[in-house]
């Protein structure tokens, strides 16, 4: 099937490729290569398909960025933009609202964990860390104690790419060359228990963080933090589960300590654990704020947000500065196209996709999990339909494989001959399918991520290098 969409991305394609070399800079790019590389080009979508400029259909293993989560080609989503768009635009934010965002707001709050009620529309999931974060400075500086601004992070977490929000970022690739507001942030350890201490023992390391977390409060003072940041599960570190209880029990320290606790679930809420919010409904916490992006739209749209407590709400309102601003906001606010396309596509959520999400995961990461058969794979993790295939030298020392080797990219070039984009992160491979896969396009998935690892340990055999 050919439609007039399909024709014309696929006539558009050779000269795109182009034209973007000479004029297109592309997210994450290298300097020896900035702003003249030539990535795949995708035409367009169809459910958990797409198809690249050579008019090959893929499977999109990664979801766009963890985001497509109903779907490419949702003729509803794209028919609610267009009756919106021809309704209202777009309405100034400062003094006006519109219905589409109030009524956002208000499911979303239902779905939303504790007395968590009010939202703050933004345009991402960067915008929505850093409202949180800046919501957390105003909060502090209304209530009198402006010195309670520090954040707490981990390594191989990322929140996102505007300057506070990428400063807490705990990838070291993110932050070798670049700056960040160090001054406010506070680094803890990644929890990922694949990477813990030779030796010890998973439930030693859940201690040792949680140790490190109050040795932390205690050493630099409750009255100087104002802020945990954490994903439930970091998905760009590689999908990295801490270890039972271990979320919990930060969650409490916190309580004890009045430090604000932001659940970033830009990548957890709207469906990839199976939930519209993963903090209670897996891992049972209420956070102080939640901030969410990507699978609100399905991707259709840019659009995040942040959701807080009605407690900070009302403590701001009782406060002895009621003049104070919070000097925040974003043009985009409140979108009403963005807002009417989340409404449709939470719709599909509650009337089916996570019911069906949470049926195929155990499939999912079954399946997922045969592959540690591959002498390649050092462990296969995951939760939902989120997963990561890590890859090593060897089990003993665990070993990551070099990144000159980039064995994801090439694992993803083999899958892109093979029907699968995959997503590479150094030595490992994201799947975060669309949460419609069915249990035979699994098996596909799987089986062509088998060929491609194959085929990858095929050829650092034949280089020597493995
Ligand atoms: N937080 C998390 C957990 C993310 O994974 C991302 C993006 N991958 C962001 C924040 C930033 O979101 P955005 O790219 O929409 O700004």
């Amino acid at each position: 099937r050919r439609n007039a969409l399909t024709a014309t991305a696929i006539a558009a394609s050779e000269d795109a490729v182009e034209t973007a070399r000479r004029h297109l800079v592309q997210p994450w790019p290298f300097a020896g290569s900035v702003g003249a590389e030539a990535r795949a080009l995708i035409g367009e979508g169809d459910g958990i398909y797409i198809t690249d400029g050579d008019g090959k259909r893929l499977i999109d293993g990664p979801a766009g960025m963890w985001c497509v989560n109903v779907g490419h080609r949702r003729k509803e989503l794209a028919e609610v933009m267009y009756d919106q768009a021809m309704a209202l635009s777009y309405n100034t934010p400062w003094y006006t609202m519109n219905a589409p965002s109030a009524e956002l707001a208000e499911r979303i709050a239902g779905h939303a964990p504790g007395d968590l009620s009010h939202v703050f529309f933004t345009t991402g999931g960067s915008s929505a860390v850093e409202t949180a974060l800046r919501f957390m400075q105003f909060y502090n500086n209304v209530r009198g104690r402006p010195e309670k601004k520090l954040i707490l992070s981990r390594g191989g977490a990322y929140h996102g790419s505007t300057y506070l929000s990428a400063s807490l970022n705990g990838r070291p690739r993110d932050r070798d060359w670049m700056d960040g507001a160090d001054e406010l942030i506070v680094k803890l350890s990644s929890p990922n228990p694949f990477r813990r201490p030779a030796g010890m023992s998973v439930g030693d390391f859940a201690d040792f963080l949680v140790d490190e977390f109050a040795e932390t409060v205690a050493r630099i003072g409750a009255g100087r933090i104002g802020a945990f940041v954490g994903e439930p599960v970091q998905a760009s570190g590689g999908v990295v589960i801490a270890p039972d209880g271990y979320l919990r029990r930060i969650r409490e320290i916190c309580r004890q300590n009045d430090i604000l606790y932001v659940s970033d679930e830009v990548v957890t809420a709207f469906g990839r654990l199976g939930h519209v919010f993963a903090s209670d409904d897996v891992f049972g916490i209420e956070p102080d704020m939640i901030t969410f992006a990507k699978g609100v739209t399905s991707g259709y749209f840019p659009l995040g947000g942040v959701v807080i407590s009605a407690r900070l709400m009302e403590e701001l309102r009782r406060s002895n500065h009621p003049d104070a601003m919070f000097g925040h906001g974003l043009t985009y606010t409140s979108h009403p196209v963005g807002c009417a396309v989340a409404l449709r596509n939470l719709d599909l959520l509650e009337g089916g996709v996570l019911e069906h999400a949470r049926q195929v995961a155990p499939y999912f990461q079954a399946k997922l999990k045969t592959l540690e058969e591959l002498p390649l794979v050092g462990e296969v993790r995951g939760a939902g339909l989120m997963a990561c295939v890590e890859c090593v030298a060897d089990r003993e020392s665990n070993d990551p494989l070099l990144i000159d080797k980039d064995v994801g990219k090439r694992i993803d070039a083999h899958c892109h001959e093979l029907g699968l984009l995959v997503r590479p992160l150094i030595n490992m491979c994201v799947m975060s399918p669309p949460l419609v896969i069915s249990t035979e396009q699994i098996d596909d998935m799987v089986a062509i991520l088998r060929e491609g690892i194959s085929r990858t340990m095929e050829d650092l055999r034949r280089e020597g290098v493995w």
